[in-house]
């Protein structure tokens, strides 16, 4: 199969552009990266992925953030602003208390927008130029709007966004407006934005720039890469774990390739491959259940509810990528209450870092995991904390502490403090 970690680097075919080209991961079709619009296989609907004649090694890199990565990318440079490069920081006291040998985190809150989505955008827009669409869209739960808007206007092209109504933090529909986009809030959840924004794509009314799109997941490698780095730098090794919080599983899957492209070029060992674990919450847990069930296929929730909301997604249009990669790399995928959400949040900012509810998943996940025994002591883990504190300021007060009134006087300060 095309997603084993052991697959054979293909032959070129005949219709690639410059050593890249699209290949369906069901039928194994090939065709054309830019001629024509296209988000899945002409022949079985299957999901995309994009493919190089040349696969990197370590040390083409060169250069700092995402277009460091240029080599494993299908141009030398996007629609950038200054994206990726974000701190692997250490957190002593998470790493004490979960007890592993090595915790960092890989906070993608320090991206140009505050979330990763900037990864594959930088990426999905110039595909956008290259093709020569108009106008952009995307449905979003909030970042991949913030993110498409931003990017949008950076390359001087008109955006549209689908969000589900009352269901996106304030910080996010902030930035998309700010960043000019038209804004439509749809009667409905996540899940279905993307049914209606797919349908506008397809009738040739948008470039959809969701995680469909196999060319955003390419810039969205660049986090793995990074993570790879900078353990490779610290500890001379790659790191045995990568947690990370599950929506459309497209991190999943663009880590996964990353690793898979890394193995194919002989810069990494299949053995040594993280193991990609997931995390969802518990009232939008669909990948944990196909995990759990030993399901090849994803079962779509209908009823989905969380405060993480940039993970309130029951249909993962990446399962079919995703999968493969949690269960190859030997991973798992496990769901948390909200309750060791905002738990977690709150321990992620007692080490000064700030970090939106659906990245806190990913410590209460490694903390659950830890606590079962499925990831072991001796284990050197990264965790992904994919969006900043600011995105959801309603969340982080909410799980904060509530501010003391007090009169204009410093006795009248001295009395509240002496309480
Ligand atoms: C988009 C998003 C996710 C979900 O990522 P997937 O790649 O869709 O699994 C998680 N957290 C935040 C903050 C996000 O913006
Ligand atoms: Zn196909």
């Amino acid at each position: 199969m095309s997603l084993s970690l052991s697959a054979e680097q293909p032959d070129e075919p005949a219709d690639a552009d410059d050593g890249v080209w699209l290949e369906c991961i069901e039928c194994g079709d090939t065709f054309a990266p830019f001629d024509d619009v296209r988000y899945t296989c002409d022949e079985c609907d299957g999901l995309l992925e994009v493919r190089y004649a040349e696969l990197p090694t370590f040390d083409d890199f060169d250069g700092h953030g995402v277009w460091r990565y240029a080599d494993a990318l299908p141009f030398a440079e996007g629609v950038s602003i200054q994206e990726g490069a974000t701190p692997l920081y250490e957190v002593p006291r998470l790493e004490d208390e979960i007890g592993v040998e090595a915790l960092r985190i890989k906070h993608e809150g320090m991206n140009p927008t505050g979330s990763f989505k900037d990864r594959g955008m930088t990426v999905g827009v110039r595909v956008a130029k290259e093709l020569g669409v108009g106008r952009l869209a995307c449905a979003s739960t909030g970042n991949t709007s913030a993110a498409l808007a931003a990017y949008g206007s950076r390359g001087g092209m008109e955006t549209l966004v689908l969000l589900p109504a009352g269901k996106v933090a304030a910080g996010k529909i902030a930035q998309a407006s700010l960043h000019g986009a038209r804004i439509l809030e749809v009667d409905g959840n996540f899940d279905a934005c993307l049914d209606i924004v797919q349908e506008l794509a397809n009738q040739g009314e948008a470039y959809l720039l969701n995680s469909l799109n196999p060319f955003r997941l390419e810039g969205q490698k660049t986090i793995g890469l990074e993570i790879l780095e900078g353990f490779l730098a610290d500890y001379d090794a790659v790191p045995d774990r990568i947690v990370l919080p599950v929506g459309n599983a497209g991190n999943t899957s663009a880590l996964y390739k990353a690793f898979r492209e890394l193995v194919q070029a002989g810069e990494l060992d299949e053995d040594d491959v993280p193991k990609l674990t997931g995390v969802q919450a518990e009232g939008a847990a669909p990948m944990v259940e196909a995990i759990e069930n030993d399901a090849d296929e994803v079962r779509r929730w209908d009823d989905v509810e969380t405060r993480a909301t940039a993970i309130r997604i029951g249909n993962p249009v990446n399962a079919p990528k995703a999968l493969p990669g949690i269960r190859e790399t030997g991973g798992t995928a496990v769901a948390v209450s909200d309750e060791e959400i905002t738990e977690a949040q709150r321990d992620i900012a007692g080490e000064g870092i700030g970090v939106e509810p659906a990245s806190a998943a990913s410590i209460a996940g490694l903390r659950k995991l830890r606590a079962e025994g499925v990831v072991d002591d001796d284990e050197r883990v990264a965790c992904l904390t994919t969006g900043h504190l600011l995105k959801d300021p309603d969340a982080a007060a909410a799980a904060g502490s509530e501010p003391e009134p007090v009169p204009a006087d410093t006795d009248g300060v001295l009395e509240q403090l002496s309480e």
